[in-house]
């Protein structure tokens, strides 16, 4: 609820002075049970810092972290230790995220290893359901992170996170790093798991052709903020915000009924200099004065979701889809 973070930089471009860099401003999610959250938004928008204040890996500046009526960020480290069971993440690499020295068995083991009291045999069978869940052989527990295809990584990952059965999975780009037709395979196992474990999920990606399959409710960031939330369903058909249009158009499958306009041209200003009013309007086809002058709020359109855009009324009535 209404989280900020900026973390503290300096180094020779900044003259050698420590400066603020808003990474997250104003956001708020609501996770729903068993459902997918998407949250969608370019490299640097503030989607991994995101993952991590819900994960008690950094500390909100402002704003508060809740679970199931709990504020998590008044909690004291031990305190936290119950609820990390719960939220357990997949990373983009799996590779990068598996130590390499150790075998898949020790790997699935970890987790039983700090949070309960199982015994080898005990985790040794756990470690076999796990990987069955995951549709891989038991025989691999014995073989080491290098011997496998990234899809087959992100599966052991996928069952390392699993192990201690939590609510909530944050995936955060779980897929990008994989071929296309691996990417498949992925995203319908988190499907399947879902289905089966009753998961919550948090898929974070820049890749709205792999949100679509997977999740219910979206939330779009631009900049640190959050610039459209809103069902999935309708999303696709009609985004809200110019800059979700744009991500949209970017797709290689195109819409038939929606024209093409041109993808939001020049660079993602820095967030160190961010523009005045609407961060998105130097690279916005509708902008217009008020645009570069004042902040547009996140509101509800329609019934239909949340955009923070002065003109989307306007453009979502007769122009985003004509
Ligand atoms: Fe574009 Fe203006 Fe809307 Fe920002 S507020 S997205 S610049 S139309
Ligand atoms: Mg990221």
């Amino acid at each position: 609820r209404h989280i900020h973070k900026s973390f503290t930089v300096s180094g020779p471009q900044h003259l050698g002075k420590r400066v603020q860099l808003p990474a997250v401003c104003d956001v708020s999610l609501q996770l729903e049970r068993g459902k997918t959250l998407g949250l969608v938004g370019e490299s640097g928008c503030g989607k991994s810092t995101i993952s991590k204040l819900i994960m008690g890996l950094l500390t909100p500046d402002k704003g508060t972290v809740h679970y199931q009526g709990t504020c998590l960020s008044q909690l004291s480290p031990r305190q936290w230790r119950p609820y990390r069971r719960q939220i357990q993440m997949i990373f983009q690499d799996p590779y990068a995220s598996l130590n390499p020295r150790m075998t898949v068995e020790q790997i699935l083991s970890e987790p039983f290893i700090i949070h309960t009291r199982l015994n080898a045999t005990e985790r040794r069978k756990k470690v076999a359901t796990l990987l069955d869940t995951v549709g891989l052989s038991s025989s691999f527990a014995r073989r080491y992170p290098h011997e496998f295809s990234g899809g087959q990584r992100q599966r052991i990952g996928i069952a390392r996170a699993l192990a201690l059965q939590p609510e909530i999975i944050i995936a955060d780009e779980p897929v990008s790093a994989l071929d296309l037709s691996i990417q498949a395979q992925i995203i319908n196992l988190l499907d399947e798991l879902q289905q089966e474990f009753a998961l919550t999920y948090l898929f974070i990606s820049h890749d709205l052709s792999v949100v679509e399959h997977l999740c219910d409710d979206i939330a779009v960031m631009y900049l640190g903020r959050l610039v459209e939330s809103s069902e999935v369903d309708r999303f696709y058909q009609q985004p809200l915000h110019p800059y979700s249009e744009a991500l949209l158009q970017a797709l290689p499958v195109a819409n038939p009924r929606r024209q093409r306009r041109s993808l939001p041209s020049g660079e993602i200003p820095s967030p160190l200099n961010p523009p005045t009013g609407c961060s998105f309007h130097p690279r916005c086809p509708y902008a217009i004065d008020i645009c570069r002058q004042q902040s547009p709020p996140l509101q509800a359109h329609h019934e239909a979701g949340l955009a923070a855009c002065h003109r989307c009324d306007e453009l979502t009535l007769d122009g985003l889809t004509s």
